[in-house]
């Protein structure tokens, strides 16, 4: 039997988006704004010609079903939605493919496969307006915070309650949408890697194990200011000093546990060319996939700035801006996903996820889930000059096929 899937269909919808939604500075998909309902309208239209039932939960998340003999489901997920002047690719290439593979599933099954397969777009993943991303598939899962959710506004001054309302969603509702998971068995999701590591590697297609685990920290040095030509070199408390040392230490700590480390903010006080300085704020941001090794770099730089300080003689204090948990996805699915990439293109490279995304929150969730990842050209994204090749994205496009295939044969 020759198979219905046709991967340069994907190609060609992705560019027909492009031209819909895009400008010269890149995709503007925007949750929330009537260039992202235009999007939905187009989805919509491109769903109408399959045999499925359509519907936005109560997050605003869209779910299209083609029901099986089973009411087990395999979900395939994406986000339509894009940064402002974004890339023609995160996301959409995620809903689109999965657009195709249900096409292949409904062709070979005759309108019923064994399990029931369901795409779902979800709503807001990037958090570009208000700040807050996997909106959706954080309602969906349970897992949003929604007295947080409820006090963000954009930079109109809108509230996120009142953005939500005016494309239907009611706010206080958005939880609901937890119901959508209740037979789920298995959630699939491509993605574009973000990142260089398939690039470097020469590889089209990776497996992901899990997304990072993230400490993120403020870390504030306090110390004396003092006149910079009056005070000799041994005789100050130099807060900048002490976290100055922080730098090579967070690269020696990843060094030893790996995963990354950054500092990406430093203020000092006062601030200004002639004293030293007496407050230093930096900021620290730890992700590994290994809950132990994240919770080792953190003891160790949080050591290290203590033996700074009281080097210094300066004082430190911490504090905890954010942080999660390490996700890792499900053994078997991984080895599906695997399998599917080996018997598309030969070689694979299992690697983690630095970037968050919605199958994070399915699998806090409790549902297996899995995502495979395409090679990113120049290993960039949220910009319009991110970009894939041709030949890779109808890889994708058929490997995460036959991943969504075993998926259903195992669950059926
Ligand atoms: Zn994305």
């Amino acid at each position: 039997m020759t198979t219905p899937l046709d991967p340069r269909r994907t190609i060609a919808e992705l560019k027909e988006l492009r031209q819909l939604t895009a400008d010269a500075d890149g995709a503007q998909r925007i949750a929330f704004t009537p260039t992202w309902v235009k999007t939905r309208e187009w989805l919509k239209s491109k769903l109408a010609a399959l045999p499925v039932e359509t519907h936005a939960d109560a997050a605003g998340n869209l779910w299209s079903t083609l029901k099986g003999r089973s009411e087990k489901a395999v979900l395939l997920g994406g986000h339509m939605d894009s940064v402002p002047n974004g890339g023609w690719l995160d996301g959409c290439l995620n809903v689109l493919a999965a657009v195709e593979v249900l096409r292949r599933i409904d062709a070979q099954y005759d309108h019923v496969p064994p399990v029931t397969v369901r795409l779902v777009d979800w709503a807001d993943e990037e958090g570009a307006r208000f700040g807050k991303s996997l909106f959706g598939s954080s309602a969906c899962s349970g897992n949003l915070d929604l007295d947080e959710a409820r006090r963000l506004v954009d930079k109109e001054g809108i509230r996120l309650p009142d953005a939500l309302a005016n494309v239907g969603i009611a706010f206080e509702k958005v939880k609901d949408s937890h119901r959508e998971l209740a037979s789920a068995a298995a959630y699939l999701e491509l993605h574009i890697e973000q990142g260089p590591v398939l690039l470097d590697l020469d590889l089209p297609l990776g497996v992901v194990l899990g997304t990072f685990g993230v400490e993120r920290h403020a870390i504030t040095f306090h110390g004396q200011a003092a006149h910079s030509g009056s005070t000799p070199m041994n005789r100050r408390k130099d807060a900048f000093l002490a976290a100055a040392r922080m730098s090579p230490e967070t690269y020696a700590i990843t060094g030893r546990h790996g995963g990354v480390g950054t500092i990406g903010s430093c203020t000092t006080k006062p601030g200004i060319v002639t004293s030293v300085v007496e407050d230093c704020r930096i900021t620290l941001d730890q992700r590994n996939l290994d809950a132990k090794a994240l919770a080792a770099s953190l003891a160790e730089a949080r050591a290290a700035s203590e033996r700074f300080a009281r080097e210094g003689g300066v004082e430190v204090a911490w504090e905890r801006l954010w942080n999660i948990e390490p996700v890792l996805f499900d053994p078997r699915l991984l080895g599906f996903c695997e399998e599917a990439i080996v018997e598309t293109c030969g070689k694979v490279h299992r690697l983690p996820s630095g970037p968050l995304h919605d199958a994070a929150e399915v699998a806090r969730a409790g549902v297996p889930t899995v995502m495979m990842f395409v090679q990113s050209l120049h290993g960039i994204s949220h910009n319009k000059i991110e970009d894939t090749k041709e030949e890779h994205l109808e890889l994708c496009v058929a490997a995460f096929d036959k991943l969504a295939e075993k998926t259903i044969r195992a669950l059926a």
